[in-house]
This record gives structure tokens, sequence and C-alpha cells, in this order.
């Protein structure tokens, strides 16, 4: 199979480099790995109100102007992080539970109806016989001037031609999987390895609830705890509607989780939400919980050992050897600005595509 353009990733990035391609009239195929689209936008439908509760980003930041742009263009609107009320602070070796007057002015956004909301908008505007899921690239070279690309699908190996090849996953994806060693230089093969990728290694728990008990106690739902399982916790309700949720990131480090089932790590995480807001938070209507670190298109073994760090991929170093070899890095990790963010995959994707519009 041919095209002019392959997407390789049908995350955010890679999903919208092909509404961009295809709003130009431009061809494309778009590869990804998983059945399901969205990479790290990744969230879990209620059934009732068809809120999808977000297990990968909930936020997007006031001074992120393009990712706003692209939620407005789609028809999306969003809200303000619920923060009204106290938030707690649980010590460490402590069963005192210390209640903070006001929550803070933490001002981020929630997009209606759940992240995967953006995922589902802009698939439905795809020309969705070019978009391959199930398809995970195990290798690409080139050969008389033009990529070849293999993908895994239904164990079967298919080929996929193409003269220019969009990189939308993150750099260290793209050095465990991609086969580097066979086309990029050194140094650019360093660079690949040595960027992380923003909260790979993370993993995140919700609990929905009948109501919003802890609002009705003067509570933001905003926690911090030094005991865990979670470390830091936050109102998730859909708006100020049900369902309502709260959620945390799990504060275990990666390789120490391993050790534990995910029934486990919920029952501690529900544990330690009725340690904090009483009795009520026993009666989770559902849980959930996502952990990333197992996640073997998004995270690497790198990931999990290291401290979480912001990416950094200084682009200009290699653009003469990405401009020779029409390659394009799209994932929000090559982005200048918000790197790792969503805002960093709109940005990179608004630079591949000024680049292949004038190529
Ligand atoms: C827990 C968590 C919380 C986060 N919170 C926030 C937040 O609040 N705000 C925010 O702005 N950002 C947040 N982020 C970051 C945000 O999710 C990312 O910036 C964004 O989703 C990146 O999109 P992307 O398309 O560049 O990469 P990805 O979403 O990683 O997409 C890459 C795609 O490539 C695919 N792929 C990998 N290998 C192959 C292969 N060999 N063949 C084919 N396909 C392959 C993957 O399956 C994936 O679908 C969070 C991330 C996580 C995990």
């Amino acid at each position: 199979m041919h095209s002019s353009n392959i997407i390789i990733g049908g995350g955010l990035s890679g999903l919208l480099t092909a509404w961009r391609l295809q709003q130009q009239n431009l061809p494309y195929i778009l590869l990804e790995a998983k059945a399901e689209l969205g990479g790290r936008i990744f969230g879990v439908q209620d059934q009732q109100s068809k809120h999808y509760h977000d297990l990968g980003p909930t936020w997007v930041f006031p001074h992120q102007h393009n990712i706003q742009n692209l939620l407005t263009e789609l028809g999306l609107t969003y809200f303000e992080q619920y923060t009204q009320g106290d938030a707690l602070f649980q010590k460490q070796n402590n069963v005192e539970i210390i209640q903070t007057v006001g929550a803070g002015a933490m001002t981020t956004y929630r997009v209606q109806g759940g992240m995967t909301a953006l995922i589902e908008t802009i698939y439905r505007k795809l020309n969705t016989e070019n978009i391959k899921a199930s398809h995970a690239v195990t290798n690409i070279r080139q050969k008389d001037g033009h990529w070849v690309i293999t993908a895994q699908h239904n164990n079967t190996q298919i080929n996929f031609a193409a003269e220019h090849l969009v990189l939308a996953l993150p750099p260290r994806m793209i050095a465990q999987h991609l086969t580097p060693q066979h086309w990029a230089s050194p140094s650019l093969q360093s660079a690949f390895k040595q960027v992380p990728t923003w909260m790979a290694a993370q993993a995140k728990f919700i609990a929905t609830y009948a109501s919003p008990f802890w609002r009705e106690r003067g509570l933001s739902g905003q926690a911090f705890s030094q005991q865990g399982p979670m470390q830091e916790m936050h109102d998730a309700s859909a708006d100020n509607s049900p369902p309502y949720a709260l959620f945390g990131f799990i504060g275990i480090p990666a390789q120490n989780r391993a050790q534990y089932s995910e029934s486990q790590i919920k029952q501690a995480c529900i544990n330690q939400l009725q340690q904090l807001y009483g009795e009520q938070a026993k009666n989770a209507q559902t849980t959930l919980l996502k952990d990333w670190a197992f996640d073997e298109y998004v995270t690497t073994k790198q990931d999990c050992r290291e401290a979480p760090s912001h990416p950094n991929f200084n682009i200009i170093e290699h653009i003469n050897e990405l401009e020779e070899k029409n390659i394009y890095l799209a994932a929000s990790e090559f982005s200048a600005d918000d790197a790792g963010y969503l805002e960093g995959a709109v940005c990179a994707v608004k630079q591949v595509i000024a680049k292949l519009i004038t190529n």
C-alpha cells in the first residue's frame, strides 16, 4: 500500500495531522499500534451520561491557546476544574488530616464530555478507510528514495510505502519500535532515547459516586498526601452534574506498583479516600485504574526507572537530517512550546503541516 504521507501513531498529534492533511486535500494513511485510537488520551465511558472519565490527560491550562482554539474549532466546550472549598493535607506518619482554607486559585479547564470527546470528534471528520488501527509498526527503512514501513496486523506483516513519514509518537517509542539504528545518525538515535515521555510512568485512579458528598462538606476534592497510595487528588465530576467522581495520581513508583494486583491498589485508594472524606467514600459506584507504566506503546523501562522530568528535544540540532530524509516529528515531546502537553501536540502538528504543505 502506498501514500505520499504516512503517519505513525494515532494519538492527538497523529489524528490532528491526518485531519489537517485532509483539509488540504493531501493524501495520508495513519498506522496505529493499538485497537483503539487516542494514545495517552484514554477514558472510560459512563453508560448513562456518556461522559468519559479521563484516565490520561484532564487539564488544559489558561495560557495554552492552541489547544483551546482547537477545541473551539471542533465545537467542543470546556469548563473550569472544580476547586470551591477547602483542600486536605495528609501528613506522613500522622493520622491527623489538615484542612487548608480554600483550594487555591488553580484555574484549569476540562473538556465537556471528557478528553476522549476530542479524539472522537477528530476521528468523525476523517476518511476512516485511511486510519489503520491494530497496525503496530515494527520496522522502517529507506529504499530507492522512499520509505518502506512494516506493520504487524493480525499476525501478518504488511508493507507500506511513502515519500513523507510523519512520526506522531514519542521519541522513546521511536527508539523502541522504529529501528532507528537502520536510518538515523548516532546523534539522532541518542536524542530519541534521551528525551522522556511526559507522564509515561504514571498511574491514575478514579472512583465515581452517586453524590458529591465532599462538596456538601465544603471540600473541593483537592487533597495532597505524604502517605499514599495517592499523592494528589482532585474532583473529577462531569461539570456540575452526575457522574460525580474523585481522581488521584498514584504516588508509589512504577517498579514497586508491579508487586500489587489491580484490586489491591484500588482497595488501598478507596481506604485512603475513606480516611480523607469519611464513610461515604466507601460506596463508590465504579473504580477505574490505568497504569501507564505497563503500556508498551507509551512507556519504556527507562521511563519507569527515572524520576519524571519535562521533555526537551532540540529539533534544530537535527533539522538537516530530518529534512534530507523527509521525516516529520509531530508528537507533543517534539514541540518547542509546552512539550509533553496537549498544547505541545497541537504546536508540533502546526509546524509539521506547514512543512508538508510546502514539500
Ligand atoms: C496520566 C496522564 C496525564 C496527563 N495529563 C495531562 C494534562 O492534564 N494536560 C496535558 O496537556 N497533558 C497531559 N498528559 C500528556 C498528554 O496526554 C500528551 O501530551 C498527549 O496525549 C500526546 O499526544 P501524542 O499524540 O503526541 O502522543 P501519544 O498520545 O503518546 O500518541 C502516540 C501514539 O503512537 C502509538 N504508537 C506507539 N508505538 C507505535 C508503533 N510501533 N506503531 C504504531 N503506533 C504506535 C501509540 O499507541 C499512541 O496511540 C497526560 C498524560 C498522561 C499519561
